[in-house]
C-alpha cells in the first residue's frame, strides 16, 4: 500500500529529522503517522500505538524518509493540544 494522500506534500513536515535507517526495510508515510499520533492525541488515548506495520509506504513528496516515530509524536503533541481548544 503506497500513500496517495495530498499530506504527501505538507510543508509541515520538512521539519521532522531525516531517517534513512532500514527500519523495517520499508519507508514508511510520516504523514499517515502524524494523523494516527493526532488522532490518539486528540482523543487523550491513554495508551499509545504506532503500528508501523500498517503504515502505508511512502514513494513520493515531503514525507519520504522522514522519521515516523518523530511524526507521530508531533501528530500526538498537536492532537493533544487541539483537545484543550
Ligand atoms: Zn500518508
Amino acid at each position: 500500500m503506497t500513500c496517495q494522500q495530498p499530506h504527501r506534500y505538507s510543508p509541515n513536515f520538512s521539519s521532522l529529522p531525516d531517517d534513512q535507517s532500514k527500519f523495517n526495510g520499508r519507508h514508511k508515510c510520516a504523514g499517515c503517522s502524524y494523523d494516527e499520533g493526532y488522532r490518539l492525541g486528540l482523543a487523550k488515548s491513554s495508551t499509545l500505538n504506532l503500528d508501523y506495520a500498517g503504515l502505508p509506504d511512502s514513494q513520493a513528496g515531503k514525507v519520504r524518509h522522514k522519521s515516523v516515530q518523530a511524526a507521530f509524536a508531533k501528530g500526538y503533541m498537536d492532537g493533544v493540544l487541539a483537545s484543550y481548544e
